[in-house]
């Protein structure tokens, strides 16, 4: 059986290594995602305070004692932090500073004014696992939830969270129960070593849930860059392409496609400049998204072009979509500070003849889309 001593090199010996492992990661990464610095940081400085303790009796106290459990503590405040910023909550130092002064304040009189090791013990029990409550409150409350997401890095770092506090509870309970003195800190009790081992490991499992919580992060964002488009995030074409030809052969009921074109849209960039050019594309996705459902992909098919692939939609439902869509977007003018521009769509539609493929369905969406420009503008044909 191993001895407390043993338990807290080996948890600075991982924790160094869970550092190096977050520190490893590639710097635009870091930055790009919120938390990672603060938890290499955590546990790098979690590393030092476990070898402080590590050297209790062999090291002076304030060292071994005051300044392991100060850091310990703060690498608690900085994984709650870093997982405020990787959600992309307000951080809360604050409040973070004044619980960590008062509870080292605190500590720090039951060490030198009077000796009360089990209320050091309580303190520090207590703080590190509320920490690490709210840390699991919010990693459960906002696991992602959409499809194609994973939960399980989230439910794997909550259960392990949870599990910690527990422990912290456990130890505090026993703190009072049956009060003990500093130099049982590394006695090699049956609630010491119980406490050490599971802690120790449970702090792997914690840092070990935020590697695989960045991991699926930056999955998904890597799944997002290449299937969106960075401007509008609508679809990008090469995705919707792909949607379309799957609906094609898969689909058994009828397919439709939009084509839909911002009318003049040259003459925006020309006059109030490429910025509200820009502008103007994004304020026509949000109008168009906004009545749109999940099943009803829209994308970005190449300059100020748009593409909608309707499954399960005959060619009169279709008429009625684009119909709906163009009114919607004429009735939304594009805001320019004080002047309310209107913009108006083009839409041509095209549905399926059995056995056509993506190329043809495009083509004749294409010559509707032409068709409705040539007839005036702000019009749908149906090709
Ligand atoms: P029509 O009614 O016939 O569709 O006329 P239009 O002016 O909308 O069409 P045209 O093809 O003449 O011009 C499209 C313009 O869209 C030209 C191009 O500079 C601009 N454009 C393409 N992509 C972007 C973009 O990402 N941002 C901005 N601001 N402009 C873009
Ligand atoms: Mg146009
Ligand atoms: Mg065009």
């Amino acid at each position: 059986m191993l001895d407390p001593r043993s338990i807290i090199f080996i948890l600075a010996a991982l924790s160094l290594l869970m550092s190096f492992v977050l520190f490893a990661m590639p710097a635009s990464i870091r930055e790009r995602i919120g938390g990672a610095r603060h938890w290499s940081l955590a546990m790098l400085v979690l590393a030092g305070a476990s070898s402080l303790y590590g050297l209790r009796g062999i090291i002076p106290d304030l060292l071994s004692m005051t300044v392991a459990n100060i850091a310990s503590l703060a690498s608690v405040a900085m994984i709650y932090s870093g997982s405020r910023a990787f959600f992309g909550l307000r951080p809360r130092n604050g409040l973070l500073a004044l619980g960590l002064i008062s509870a080292c304040l605190i500590m720090t009189l039951c060490t030198y004014v009077v000796d009360l090791f089990s209320v050091r013990v309580a303190i520090f029990s207590l703080v590190s696992g509320f920490l690490l409550l709210l840390y699991g409150l919010d990693v459960t409350r906002l696991r992602p939830r959409q499809a194609g997401r994973t939960s399980f890095p989230y439910l794997f770092t909550a259960v392990t969270v949870f599990f910690d506090v527990l422990v912290s509870g456990l130890r505090i309970i026993n703190a009072i129960s049956f009060p003990a003195t500093g130099s049982e800190f590394l006695a090699p009790t049956p609630i010491n070593i119980l406490y050490f081992s599971t802690h120790s490991l449970l702090a792997i499992c914690i840092s070990v849930g935020f590697i695989l919580m960045l991991n699926e992060r930056l999955h998904a964002m890597l799944e997002h860059q290449l299937s969106h488009d960075a401007l509008t995030n609508a679809y990008s074409r090469t995705m919707l392409i792909d949607m379309s030809q799957r609906a094609l052969t898969a689909d058994r009921a009828p397919v439709s496609l939009l084509l839909l074109d911002i009318d003049h849209f040259k003459q925006v960039n020309d006059t109030l400049g490429h910025q509200a050019g820009d502008a103007v594309l994004r304020h026509v996705v949000d109008t168009l998204s906004s009545s749109l459902r999940p099943d009803e992909p829209l994308g970005r098919y190449g300059g100020e072009e748009f593409i909608l692939l309707l499954r399960d939609t005959t060619a009169s439902q279709a008429l009625l979509v684009a119909e709906r869509l163009r009114a919607q977007v004429a009735n939304t003018p594009y805001k320019h500070g004080d002047e309310a521009r209107p913009i108006t769509l083009s839409i041509g539609c095209a549905t399926a003849n059995p056995g056509e493929n993506l190329e043809q369905l495009l083509h004749r969406a294409d010559a509707a889309l032409y068709r409705a420009k040539r007839a005036g503008r702000n019009l749908v044909a149906q090709g």
